[in-house]
């Protein structure tokens, strides 16, 4: 039976497909859309097309950015010649957070997992591989202390190792599966200035 109108009933399914939203967190929020005065809710329904229409990947280190070149490719300011590599977008905010990191990054969007099938071809280390035939002195790989992140951190430095870049893996220190993202400011510090040459 249906409880409520069938619409409530269809944006309460769509909040309850998003991550971390529950069915009551989900009914919650679809009576909160439904109280909210129409310019706010259009309000809503704009910042959610605009973020999904204009948001593209940055064609020099595959971050989701608005710009052909993201803020942090674009600046003068930062070291063109280091490059970490992170696993996603959200890892390179965490690392950006810090506001201690002056390279730049290498968003490869996922993670070498033979029980998922997905290999190398799959996540964006071709365009990493391009971006060292320019002036590159070192590469970090900060992907995840995970099964998948060591197995793309190994493949990566044996890619690497024939170029004569130097190569460097964060320190461990950052929970093992945990997503760079939850890790504070000082572990995330820590894992890079102990860094280890592999
Ligand atoms: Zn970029």
């Amino acid at each position: 039976m249906d409880y409520y109108s069938s619409k409530i009933t269809a944006l309460i399914e769509e909040f309850s497909r998003l991550p971390g939203i529950g069915a009551k967190t989900a009914q919650r929020l679809a009576f909160h859309v439904v109280s909210m005065p129409e310019d706010k809710v259009k309000r809503l329904a704009d910042a959610l097309m605009e973020a999904k229409g204009g948001v593209r990947y940055c064609k020099e280190c595959y971050t989701l950015t608005d710009t052909e070149l993201c803020p942090i490719c674009a600046s003068e300011k930062r070291d063109h010649s280091t490059i970490m590599v992170v696993e996603t977008t959200r890892d390179l905010a965490a690392y950006e957070k810090t506001g201690r990191y002056e390279g730049v990054y290498h968003v490869l969007h996922g993670a070498i997992s033979p029980a998922l099938g997905i290999g190398p071809s799959d996540i964006r280390l071709k365009e990493l591989m391009t971006r060292l035939q320019g002036d590159v002195k070192e590469v970090i790989i900060a992907t995840n202390s995970s099964l998948e992140g060591e197995t793309t951190a190994m493949y990566i430095a044996k890619l690497i190792k024939p170029t004569g870049i130097k190569v460097t893996r964060i320190a461990s220190g950052v929970p093992v599966g945990g997503d760079l993202e939850y890790i504070d400011e000082v572990t995330l510090l820590r894992a890079l200035e102990g860094r280890t040459e592999l």
